[in-house]
This record gives structure tokens, sequence and C-alpha cells, in this order.
């Protein structure tokens, strides 16, 4: 593959050029990953700083329905939509939750938006991987926002907010007593709650979730990257494209303030480094399993398991031999 060629193309906003990168970035394969790399390495000072927004919820809320009226808000004012899917389930059955071809028909035919649904296949870690260097190609395809998109499972998020500059999280309307449901780990990590489908029927439970949330958030521990206000909950309707506007204003006035503040500047250092070290821990995963020390290892547990050897003698041996 010409690696000149497809930089060229993309930094031309060409959005074949950008699938065809991504399929490679995508790739387990050794020379792949090399021209992989190689072609990350001409792109990383190319391009524009797109605006990352991370975006979670569970099957059924609305996501789907959600990024096409908002992707659709977005290109009319003349944006340029990205949006990748990062499903954490892709990866150990070989089948997707966020692929299915049929989702956002609408958007998938603007010719200001790219949808990448996610690979029906991945190596071990792969999944991660993949998208941080997805996320680069479309900031240097042009993109002014990159939509991260990931199911409400638990681990997926983490990963996703190490990416993203902020992260929605989709709601549903719920009964009562449906607050708890949210783990915390997930609470904490949302800029801005959107509580989904305030129309018609639901609207009245819509805006009493949106208050529930809105106190919830307020008990949480207040976080050096929030102005005040933030993190904030709000009620959308996906269907009848009500609230995307405000939910738009909020989240340009939020990135806004951390960029003057140096939160942003700060993030997105922190996220290279966090990524630097994922990218040592996986080559040294990677070579422990390639080398002999995979025998030593196996032996080594049965060792440890009858307490004939400690763990920390046990992983200092096996660490030894690797170098
Ligand atoms: P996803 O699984 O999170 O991607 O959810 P979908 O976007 O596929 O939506 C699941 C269901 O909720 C579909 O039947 C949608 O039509 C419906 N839905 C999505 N957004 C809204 C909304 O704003 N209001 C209402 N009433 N229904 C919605």
């Amino acid at each position: 593959m010409d690696i000149a060629d497809l930089r060229d193309r993309i930094l031309k906003q060409d959005r074949r050029a950008l699938a065809r990168a991504i399929t490679l970035v995508e790739s387990a394969r050794p020379d792949h990953r090399e021209q992989a790399t190689a072609l990350l390495d001409t792109l990383s000072k190319a391009g524009k700083q797109a605006l990352r927004i991370g975006l979670s919820g569970t099957p059924g809320v609305g996501k789907s329905t959600f990024i096409e009226s908002f992707g659709m808000m977005l290109t009319a004012q003349g944006l340029r939509v990205a949006v990748l899917a990062v499903d954490p389930s892709s990866a150990r059955s070989g089948g997707s939750i966020l692929g299915d071809k049929t989702r956002m028909e609408r958007l998938s035919r603007d010719p200001n938006a790219f949808i990448r649904p996610s690979p029906s296949q991945t190596h071990l870690g792969g999944v991660a991987r993949r998208s941080r260097e997805a996320v680069a190609l479309c900031e240097a395809a042009g993109f002014d926002v990159v939509l991260i998109e990931t199911v409400g499972v638990g681990q997926s998020e983490t990963v996703v907010a190490e990416m993203a500059d902020l992260f929605l999280l989709l709601l549903a309307p719920a009964g009562g007593d449906e607050l708890q449901g949210v783990k915390r780990g997930i609470m904490e990590m949302a800029d801005v709650i959107l509580v989904n489908k305030a129309d018609g029927d639901l609207k009245s439970a819509a805006m009493r979730t949106c208050a529930d949330y809105a106190g919830a958030l307020r008990l949480l521990r207040k976080r050096p990257q929030d102005p005040q206000g933030f993190p904030k909950a709000m009620t959308v309707s996906a269907l009848e494209e009500s609230g995307l506007v405000t939910a738009w204003d909020e989240i340009t006035s939020l990135i806004k303030w951390r960029r003057a503040e140096g939160h942003w500047a700060a993030r997105r250092a922190a996220q290279a480094q966090f990524w630097f070290h994922e990218e040592v821990r996986q080559g040294l995963l990677a070579r422990l399993q390639q080398s002999d020390a995979q025998k030593h290892l196996a032996d080594l547990d049965t060792k440890v398991a009858a307490g004939e050897v400690t763990p920390g003698q046990a992983a200092k041996e096996v660490l030894d031999h690797l170098s």
C-alpha cells in the first residue's frame, strides 16, 4: 500500500481513503501494523483538533436515533461529523451490537458525515487501540466532531473516556427506583446526562428522571474540570429532535471553558501518556506470550498454587527471563 498516497487523500478529506486507513489500523497483521504506525506518524501533526465526544447508553435508550438527529443537526450547521463505535462484545464473540448497517441511514447518506461500525473481529486489546487510532485518522481527515459511541456495559466507558474530550450519558425515562441501576462510576464519568424520549406520554417521566439525576449529580464530588453547573442533566427527544441545539450549546460552552482554563490540554496530555503506558503493557504481554517465558509461567503457576514459591518471587523470575 502506498502510505504517502493514502496520507494525501486523507488530508484531502477523502472518505474512502479514511475508511481504508481505518481498515489498516484494525488489522493485526504485522506488516499492516507497521504501515499503520507509519501512516499515523506522518499524520500526527496534520489535520485539525476535532471535538471528541464519548457517548454511552444501554441498548434501547436511543443511541442510534440520537446520533442520527444530533449528527444531522450538526451537519446542517456546516460541521463535519464522524461516528465511531466501540463495541466491547465484538472482541470476544465476533458478533457486533453496534455494527448493524441499517442504523443511522439518513446520516450515513450525508456527505458531511462518516459512520464506521465497530469491526467484526479484533485481536485482544485491539478494540481500544483501533478506536483511538481511528479517532486520530478522523481528525486528520478534517472532521469537526468525532462521536465515539459505546454500549453501557462497564469497562468500555473507561476506554472511551480515555479518548474523548467529554462524555455524554444517554438515559431513558425511568420508573421510581431505577436511579440506582446506573453504576456510580459511570455517573462520575459523565459531563452531561441526557434523558432521552422526553416526548408524548414519556415526557413527564423524563422530566422526573432528569430532576432525580440532577440531584444525584449535585451529590458527587466536585471535579476541577467542571465549571459552575456541570456536570448537568437535561432532557432531549431524539425522535422529535428537541433539546438537541440546547445540548450542543451546553457542550460547546463546557469545552470553551475547559480550553480557556487549561483542562482540555491537560486531559489530552494525560490521555497520551495513558495510551503510551497501555501500548507498553500490551507489547510486554504480547512478548510474554510469544517467548518461552510462557512455559516458565505455567510451571511457576503450579508452584505458586502449592505455596512453594511466593507470587512476588515467581513474577521476578518470569520478568528476569524476559529481559
Ligand atoms: P439504541 O439501541 O440505544 O441505539 O436505541 P435506538 O436508537 O435503536 O432506539 C431504540 C428505540 O427507542 C427505537 O424504537 C426508537 O424509535 C426509540 N426511540 C429513540 N429515541 C426516542 C425518542 O426520543 N423518543 C421516543 N419516544 N422513542 C425513541
